[in-house]
């Protein structure tokens, strides 16, 4: 759009860090606005990735990618719901469905996110980006009238690249927000995370296929998604105290949590573990600012909240798409300055709002008794689940907007209703959050 040469491969008028699914997202829809794109992925693709389960909210986005009708033709799991089985205080097993809405579906997807990562990168490239796999985005420098990268290949040599506008999708990486701006750790949320993916599990017969489960365990939570080709992952979510008091393998720590559920133990019986055993750790941050002159930050490197309500890829891609909003304007205005680019943050800081406070309350136990709860009517849940769905997060409508404040001060209201009945019956009411 500003002219760059199509010939040159040091020149462009974007450059994205990351071709994870925020960077390949905010590609495709940056070429589609005549912009010259560049892709720079670290890593050669397909590449193992923890973040499995998608909300409703993303099938919209993949309809605007273009990309629907053949992300379903690579087989996917359609996920409909999520069950939660409680193995700590036992409340039962709740299964919540995901509401159809005017403007979402009620189901989603569990994907293998080697293949899924891959499909989005190549459908950025048949878009028009161009795209560079095990390039190493090393360093960046601002210059009056542009960026300058250091890139270096995985088979040798660095170059430098020219950009009119950064875009950093490096992930947790968080590469300039660690380079221009601050990571700041989320206060009690320092969790531990292991997974694997295993072949030959006994998939619950009663339990919908495609459903998130999720186990409550004393040590913190786990998550069960099947996928389509026969595999499945499964993970768990530790409390920084329980893995503190350890020194053991992560291999013998992660069998011990699996074993303290007895429903994974029985689908574990002749199962077989087909990948190693992947730790994570202190996943929950945030980085300010994470916009500024000629550069913005989308996905996890602008911030990552918890990955309890499998919020990640969807914040990710729908960022990567307002990203590219606010890029095409700043390239028709032709200015680059930060200003430029703060709607595009403070969109993306009150669309991730209301799913904070759930984040929060998930590890209150008076949260559990009403969220879990055998008696609790399906229209208490309903607020809930429209915003674990996703579909709070492009909320503009005042009546809709209202209705699920009402909804949520309903549910709240009985959240604390809970606290106190726990308090007068002597139960703990304290958090597990800190732990
Ligand atoms: C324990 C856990 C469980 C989760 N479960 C879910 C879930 O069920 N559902 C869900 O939606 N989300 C989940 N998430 C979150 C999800 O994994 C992320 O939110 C999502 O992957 C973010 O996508 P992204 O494109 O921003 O980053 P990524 O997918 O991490 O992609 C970033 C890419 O940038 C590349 N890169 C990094 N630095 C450079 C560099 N300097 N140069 C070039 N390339 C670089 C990396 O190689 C990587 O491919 C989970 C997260 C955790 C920690």
């Amino acid at each position: 759009m500003l002219g760059t040469n199509p010939r040159d491969e040091n020149a462009y008028d974007v450059v994205v860090v990351g071709g994870g699914p925020a960077g390949s997202t905010a590609a495709t829809f940056l070429v589609r606005q005549g912009l010259r794109v560049a892709v720079f992925e670290r890593e050669a693709f397909p590449r193992f990735h923890v973040g499995e389960s998608l909300l409703p909210a993303n099938l919209p986005i993949f309809d605007r990618l273009g990309c629907h009708q053949a992300l379903q033709q690579t087989g996917l799991m359609e996920k409909r719901g999520v069950t939660i089985f409680d193995e700590y205080e036992h409340r039962g097993t709740m299964t919540v469905q995901f509401p159809r809405l005017p403007f979402q579906p009620d189901s989603s997807y569990q994907v293998v996110r080697a293949s899924f990562d891959d499909f989005l990168l190549h459908h950025a490239a048949a878009s028009g980006a161009s795209v560079y796999r095990q390039h190493t985005v090393t360093a960046a420098r601002h210059d009056p009238d542009q960026v300058v990268l250091q890139v270096t290949a995985a088979q040798g040599g660095t170059r430098e690249v020219r950009t009119q506008v950064l875009v950093d999708a490096s992930g947790r990486s968080t590469f300039l927000g660690t380079q221009f701006g601050r990571r700041e750790p989320l206060p009690d949320l320092g969790k531990v995370s292991l997974f694997a993916h295993f072949r030959n599990v006994r998939r619950d017969p009663t339990i919908p296929e495609g459903n998130a489960r999720l186990y409550l365990i004393p040590q913190g939570w786990m998550w069960w998604f099947s996928f389509a080709d026969g595999t499945d992952s499964i993970g768990c979510v530790l409390h920084a105290q329980v893995v503190k008091a350890r020194t053991g393998s992560i291999e013998a720590l992660f069998d011990e949590v699996l074993a303290t559920s007895p429903r994974v133990t029985a689908g574990l019986v002749d199962a077989e573990r087909i990948s190693l055993v992947q730790p994570v750790a202190n996943f929950s941050y945030r980085i300010t600012p994470c916009v500024g002159d000629r550069y913005l930050a989308i996905g996890d490197a602008a911030g990552f909240i918890d990955p309890i309500f499998s919020t990640g890829v969807y914040l990710a891609m729908r960022s990567g798409e307002l990203a590219a909003d606010a890029i095409g304007e700043a390239f028709r205005a032709h200015d680059f300055r930060a200003h430029r680019f703060h709607a595009y943050d403070k969109y993306l800081r009150r669309g991730t709002a209301p799913f904070l406070p759930f984040i929060e309350r998930f590890y209150d136990p008076e949260f559990l008794d009403t969220f879990v709860s055998q008696r609790a009517p399906t229209w208490l849940r309903l607020p809930v689940v429209w915003v674990l769905s996703g579909a709070a997060f492009d909320y503009r409508s005042l009546w809709r907007s209202l209705w699920l404040r009402f909804g949520l001060a309903i549910f709240f209201a009985i959240v604390h209703i809970h606290k106190v009945i726990r308090w007068t019956k002597g139960r703990t009411v304290a958090s597990r959050r800190s732990w």
